[in-house]
């Protein structure tokens, strides 16, 4: 690199050079611009002005009459000078103007900006422009520009010996599998965005593996010193894509055990997905997520069946993971329980349908207790029958046999995380909390019945709220809590009639209230019990 005698000593001391140009610093000229119109505003990110704005800071007959005259007598409030501003664009085609903001009633368009390139020596200086952004309107304001323009006071470009393949060979070392190179260009290099380096005479090109619409595709822009071949700056062109896709399952449709209903393939909300080796994200409540992924090449996303507030944990076996292998974006697409057996689809409806009487209780009091805990575990599978029990830190659900369906299905899902929100809320258990589990089942199903097919009949179940059971009750406590469940029905019922729009809203709002309860008996501890 050769540079002016000059300048050549003080590339480090750049205050030496300042005012080589002949005019104002930057904050002189900053001074003028404001005396000139009072109201102008600067911004700058890191030392560097990137804009000004505020009232109008000039006026003209034409756009490129008010931008030139600009560039004339204030470039230097950038540090610099006017005749390195060369009248053509970064856009493709290089053009100098390009309207903006089109108002189709009237086929004008409101804007025009107008670019200029940064240059010394008549060399452009990288990614440096100069856009101003001017009012199609009368006396033409100038109303903003924008700069990526470079200090380069002090720095004089002087065009010695090129080595452009002492560039390439270094490029070559960074990576070695590149096969292509187009021919280099003399740039100066001054760094970009908030970059801060020193000013350098630099040969632009860029190089791929000749594997383009592959995985294995890359393509690199590489910045290399003129002289010495050294790389300054590299960046991957293959743009770095996210991963997207959805979660889903094959969960029971309807209230019943699996056996009862088909599997209907349903998002699975707030899942868990990563890329193996790579960054983890959730899905949202429509099971579609975005992974955060910075490259381009094939990729081996998981899900599970684990997420934000749930985690499930298969008693009988492995725990449910797909995995699918992906080019960034994908999407990836996984669908839990594609082959429906026993197990899986336990996983899926257990995982499902605490999800949904969470929500229900978030969505009528955001503030609940105790519902922002992670990965509440979801136990299915477990080695006996005819049951389901809440321990207080997990629900849990028992395999068919003994004449019962596998218990891992909606109304018992809601009922054993009634429990849960009973023990969040403070409240004692016994036949309130076995009746504040039925409750949910009724809320979010707005039927009576509660776990169709529980005992492998699908036109049987196993308590009915719609009772007419009265205070006060003895007996045990599933049965009494039937009377809070019959209770939550009636009044259900008569909302139904005078409020045939929101019933369910109204009754449900009144029921998931952490508030004032205690059991109805004077039992106070929920028992691994039925259900
Ligand atoms: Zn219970």
């Amino acid at each position: 690199m050769r540079l002016s005698l000059r300048c050549a000593a003080a590339m480090s001391v750049l205050a030496l050079c300042a005012g080589a140009l002949g005019a104002d610093t930057p904050s002189v000229a900053a001074q003028e611009l404001t005396r000139d119109y009072p109201g102008v505003g600067f911004y700058t990110s890191a030392e560097r002005l990137t804009r000004i704005y505020g009232t109008p800071f000039g006026f003209g007959d034409s756009p490129e009459h008010v931008a030139e005259a600009f560039v004339r007598e204030h470039a230097d409030v950038f540090g610099v000078a006017a005749v390195d501003l060369a009248p053509y664009g970064p856009v493709a085609d290089g053009r100098h103007t390009q309207p903006v903001m089109y108002e189709r009633d009237t086929g004008e368009y409101k804007f025009t900006l107008v670019y200029f390139t940064q240059t010394s020596g008549g060399i452009p200086v990288f990614r440096a422009h100069l856009k101003l952004l001017v009012r199609n309107e009368l006396a033409y304001p100038l109303v903003l520009t924008a700069s990526s323009l470079r200090d380069l006071r002090g720095f004089t470009a002087t065009v010695g010996v090129i080595d452009e393949e002492a560039g390439k060979d270094a490029a070559l070392k960074l990576v070695p599998s590149l096969l292509n190179f187009t021919d280099g260009e003399l740039v100066i290099w001054a760094g970009v965005d908030d970059m801060v380096v020193q000013p350098t005479l630099a040969v632009e090109f860029i190089g791929d593996n000749g594997k383009p619409a592959t995985p294995d595709y890359e393509k690199w822009l590489f910045i290399a010193d003129a002289v010495t071949g050294e790389i300054l700056y590299t960046e991957d062109m293959i743009l770095n894509e996210d991963v997207e896709g959805n979660v889903s399952g094959y969960a029971t449709d309807g209230w019943g055990a699996d056996i009862c209903g088909p599997e209907l393939l349903t998002p699975m909300p707030y899942t868990r997905v990563n890329i193996i080796g790579g960054n983890t994200a959730y899905a949202d409540e429509f099971g579609d997520f975005v992974i955060p992924h910075g490259g381009s090449t094939e990729v081996t996303v998981e899900s599970t069946l684990r997420g934000r507030w749930f985690r499930v944990y298969n008693q009988g076996g492995s725990n449910a993971l797909l995995q699918l292998d992906v080019i960034p974006p994908g999407p990836a697409n996984f669908e839990h329980n594609a082959g429906g057996a026993e197990y899986t689809t336990a996983e899926v409806n257990g995982y499902y349908h605490a999800n949904v009487v969470r929500d229900l209780a978030i969505y009528h009091n955001p503030s609940y207790p105790g519902l922002q805990e992670a990965e509440f575990p979801v136990n299915v599978n477990h080695n006996d029958t005819c049951n389901a029990y809440y321990d207080y830190s997990s629900i849990n659900f028992f395999r068919a046999g003994g004449g019962c369906a596998n218990s891992g299905f909606s109304t018992v899902v809601h009922h054993e995380y009634g429990h849960h929100l009973v023990s969040m809320a403070g409240s004692g258990q016994g036949a309130y909390g076995e009746g504040m589990g039925d409750v949910m089942g009724v809320l979010i199903s707005d039927d009576p019945h509660l776990a169709w097919g529980f005992y492998n009949d699908c036109n049987g179940f196993m308590r009915n709220a719609d009772n007419n059971m009265q205070y006060p009750c003895s007996g045990e406590i599933h049965y009494c809590g039937m009377l809070l469940s019959g209770c939550v029905w009636s009044t259900r019922t008569e909302l139904e009639a005078t409020h045939p729009d929101d019933y369910r809203d109204i009754i449900a709002n009144l029921a998931i209230t952490p508030c004032c309860c205690t059991p109805v008996t004077g039992l106070t501890r929920a028992s691994p019990s039925t259900s």
